[in-house]
Formats: structure tokens, C-alpha cells, sequence
């Protein structure tokens, strides 16, 4: 699975995009989050990543900016392996090793729709990049 930031402007942010894509192109977008009002805003959406190249063509041509990034950034020089930050994860994307390191998965963080981690990370050692 691969996540998409998708940025409405005001003036597509009242068409029914995401519906007609996924109608089109038959592939589920998933809602991941979502912070948009009748002046525009962003939706995080998870896709197939084998429709990735198809999806994001669909929504530009539409007027939707498409980022496919990152959505944070863990600086392993300062993190000394505490775990405070495991148990907070809600999907799931930080494991903790059998030699007790934490190891995350950034394609499954959500980054600032959720941002749990860095808040509790005493170390600073975890950045929302979105
Ligand atoms: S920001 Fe939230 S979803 Fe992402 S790794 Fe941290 S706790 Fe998990
Ligand atoms: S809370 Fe910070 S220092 Fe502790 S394990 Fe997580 S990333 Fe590392």
C-alpha cells in the first residue's frame, strides 16, 4: 500500500473526485484522514501501491496536488531504544524487536494525523514531516 497526500484548492474541493476515481478506475482509495472545508484542504488516502502511477495521473488531472512522501522521519543517532513511543502506535507501524529496539514502518504511519509518537518521544527523536 502506498500514501497519497492529496490537496484540494477551492476551486475543485466540491467535486466528487475521489468518488469518481475509485468508480473509474475500480481501485479502493482509502480515507486515512482529513482536514478540508468548502475552501479546500488534504485528504491522506492509502491506495494498492501496483495502481499508484494510475491513481495519482487520475487525481492531477482533476486539479488535486498529489505528494507521495514520507510522512515522518526518525533520527536513529538520537533515539536510545525507550520505547515509550511503541505501545502509542494506533496502526500498528512500530514494532519492538527482540533485542528490545524499536524499529518503525513509515509506510503505515499516518504522521500528523496522528503524531502520538513524537509528542511522547523524550529523546525528539521522531519528525512529522506532514
Ligand atoms: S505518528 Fe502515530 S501513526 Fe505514525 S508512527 Fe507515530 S504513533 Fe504511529
Ligand atoms: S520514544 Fe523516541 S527515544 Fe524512545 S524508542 Fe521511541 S523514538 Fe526512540
Amino acid at each position: 500500500m502506498v500514501r497519497l497526500l492529496l490537496r484540494f484548492s477551492e476551486k475543485v474541493v466540491g467535486q466528487p473526485i475521489t468518488a469518481e476515481i475509485i468508480l473509474e478506475q475500480g481501485v479502493p482509495v482509502n480515507i486515512l484522514g482529513a482536514q478540508i472545508n468548502q475552501l479546500g484542504g488534504e485528504i491522506l488516502a492509502e491506495i494498492p501501491s501496483a495502481h499508484l502511477d494510475k491513481i495519482v495521473k487520475a487525481f492531477r488531472e482533476r486539479g488535486v496536488t498529489v505528494t507521495v512522501r514520507k510522512l515522518i522521519e526518525v533520527n536513529s543517532d538520537k533515539c536510545f531504544d525507550c520505547g515509550s513511543c511503541f505501545s502509542l502506535c494506533p496502526v500498528n507501524a512500530i514494532t519492538l524487536e527482540e533485542d528490545f529496539s524499536v524499529v518503525f514502518d513509515e509506510g503505515k504511519c499516518i504522521g500528523s494525523t496522528c503524531g502520538l509518537c513524537a509528542d511522547a518521544c523524550p529523546a525528539k527523536a521522531i519528525k512529522l514531516t506532514r
